[in-house]
């Protein structure tokens, strides 16, 4: 009904480079035709881009589509282990699929509690950084989850690295049981295309392909497979987008810190805040009044809290004003 300022779900505050405008263009001329089942451009690019073979790549549309092909390759067995407080779709595939598994509570702090994760003989998710908390673990103690269950599936949900810095995608190359998982939409500004990715041992790959191929082999479309391919060849413009992302969402965590508002150490492209001055629910919906969406969770220990997208500078002056005013600051 109105224009919103939008920072409920994550999406990048930048359009797409010029480089991925041109080449979705050029792929229209080609739509009479199916896409490449094995979309073996992409996959090959990616591959380069993370220094793996293109057999340890496979790509999904959107990184959602990847994590239910791991869940229903991979966790029927021995079931899966993943936090409390996360991203909600893992519960959902797992109650899809009819798999076991167990919600470990975050600390206090809402850091990852390591230890939790170690020798369990359980297959792992974890989104690294956490969602929506934006908490990250470092690599070593990634490792030690990955390398204390080795007979069992480890998926790191990367759906935010790239704004903090740390990837355990090397790790693929010394632990046959881990999956990295990764997504366009976040920092390469393609919410819109639905492209995602894994890379991980061939062995894993070729199993999350049988997946794939007996459900939807042409899971891509060439518009998609097109956008996606450029947006790495554009590393440049994406990664001055990254950085103005990280600069916005310091500032905006000073500032709300200065209103009095508690934060994590959100390393993704979002700050998750809360204020004891107004109930969660009555300040998203005050937001909302004014034309400003963000996201609340009907969760235990987090239903007080906002999990705000890191929007562009102009947005997030916009919020901190209407949080001001609406709460007499
Ligand atoms: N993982 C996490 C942690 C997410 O927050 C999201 C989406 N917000 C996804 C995966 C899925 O993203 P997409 O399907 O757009 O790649």
């Amino acid at each position: 009904d109105k224009k919103y300022i939008k920072l409920n779900t994550n999406e990048s505050p930048f359009a797409p480079s010029e480089l991925v405008e041109r080449a979705v263009a050029k792929s229209c001329a080609e739509l009479m035709l199916y896409p490449d089942p094995e979309c073996t451009e992409l996959r090959r690019t990616i591959a380069d881009y993370y220094n793996v073979k293109e057999s340890m790549v496979a790509v999904g549309c959107g990184s959602d589509e990847i994590l239910s092909f791991c869940f229903n390759a991979f966790f029927h067995d021995k079931g899966v282990l993943f936090p409390d407080i996360t991203y909600g779709f893992y519960e959902v595939y797992a109650e899809l699929y009819h798999i076991p598994y167990t919600k470990i509570p975050l600390s206090d702090d809402f850091s990852v509690n390591v230890g939790e994760y170690c020798g369990k003989d359980r297959n792992i998710v974890l989104a690294n950084p956490n969602a929506p908390t934006g908490i990250a673990l470092d690599n070593g103690n990634i490792e030690k989850i990955i390398a204390s269950n080795p007979e069992s599936v480890v998926v790191i949900d990367e759906a935010y690295a790239d704004f903090s810095n740390e990837s355990a995608v090397e790790l693929v190359h010394k632990y046959d049981n881990l999956i990295i998982v990764r997504t366009f939409s976040k920092s390469r500004s393609l919410a819109g295309a639905r492209v995602g990715f894994c890379i991980a041992s061939e062995e894993l790959i070729c199993d999350i392909l049988t997946i794939k191929n007996s459900t939807n082999p042409y899971n891509l479309s060439r518009m998609a497979c097109a956008a996606a391919q450029a947006a790495i060849s554009d590393d440049e413009y994406y990664k001055k987008c990254r950085d103005e992302v990280i600069a916005v969402r310091e500032d905006v965590k000073r500032e709300l810190k200065a209103l009095g508002f508690d934060l994590t150490d959100s390393r993704a492209n979002f700050v998750f805040a809360k204020t004891n001055r107004m109930a969660g629910r009555e300040l998203a919906q005050r937001l909302r009044d004014r034309g400003i969406l963000v996201r609340r969770f009907d969760t235990d220990r987090i239903e007080d809290h906002l999990r705000i997208t890191v929007g562009s500078r102009g947005e997030m002056e916009a919020l901190v004003l209407a949080v001001r005013e609406i709460l007499n600051l």
